[in-house]
């Protein structure tokens, strides 16, 4: 396979020999960045058609183009599973995005708790930290960061057969309970994280009486919201994902 350093992630859908338009962005990051020549081969992907390996047909600062030569990788969806968070701080809750496009998750929802204190997210910023997070870890996927909602809203509309796993501070020092994870079996489901400051006792006793949430112990301590978030993903990814 030929050996390309940058994969860029587009919104266009791919063929053999199609030319693809790059916009502002793409072209300034290729060509004023990354100072790729004509003839430069670099990576593709939309989500959806795999990995295609590309030429640079035009090498402008401003409105660069690609040709695109052929499939090089198959597409891999991640299993279906949602990441429900509360944002945190701007670092933190980037650093939740991040990782949650890295270690597989089909759909990113920022929830807002009764102990969240933001009440908006950038939600285009957000997004944005997710297409890099793919370009980089290699996947052919891109996550949807979903617009911030209120956790009773979101947890009316829940969709039929979705699993929770929600993590739950109080049960701190219980035995995680990976084999009742696995017993409820496969996707789909959705993780569930609260803020720093927990979620309130109103909250826990509304998820604790709802039938497709399954509350969990992240082991002997309390984590930062951000650590139980990759804590709980690799656990899930580890007993009902695609890491087995
Ligand atoms: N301030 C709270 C801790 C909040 S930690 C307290 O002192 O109790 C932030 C979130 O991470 C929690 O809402 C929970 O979803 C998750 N979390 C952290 N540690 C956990 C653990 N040991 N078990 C289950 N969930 C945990």
């Amino acid at each position: 396979m030929t050996d390309v350093k940058i994969r860029l992630y587009v919104e266009h859908p791919l063929g053999a020999g199609q030319r693809l338009a790059l916009n502002k962005d793409q072209s300034h990051y290729l060509f004023a960045v990354m100072r790729q020549p004509l003839g430069a081969r670099i990576a593709v992907f939309n989500g959806a058609d795999g990995e295609w390996l590309a030429e640079v047909s035009k090498a402008n600062k401003r409105n660069g183009e690609l040709y695109l030569i052929s499939q090089r990788g198959p597409q891999q969806n991640p299993p279906d599973l949602w990441l429900l968070f509360a944002p945190i701080k701007k670092a933190r809750t980037d650093f939740i995005v991040e990782k949650a496009a890295e270690m597989g998750v089909s759909r990113i929802v920022p929830v807002q708790t009764d102990f969240t204190n933001a009440d908006r997210i950038r939600q285009d910023r957000l997004q944005a930290h997710a297409v890099e997070a793919a370009e980089q870890c290699g996947g052919t996927f891109v996550p949807e960061v979903a617009e911030l909602a209120k956790l009773p809203r979101v947890l009316s509309d829940w969709p039929e057969g979705r699993k929770l796993m929600f993590c739950d501070e109080t049960l701190t020092g219980e035995a995680c309970a990976t084999d009742a994870l696995s017993a409820a079996g496969a996707a789909p489901w959705a993780i569930l994280i609260g803020p720093e400051g927990g979620f309130s006792d109103a909250e826990r006793q509304a998820l604790r009486g709802l039938p497709f949430a399954h509350p969990v112990s992240l082991g002997p301590r309390i984590l930062r919201a951000d650590t139980a978030a990759v804590a709980a993903m690799t656990l899930w990814q580890i007993n009902l994902g695609d890491w087995l």
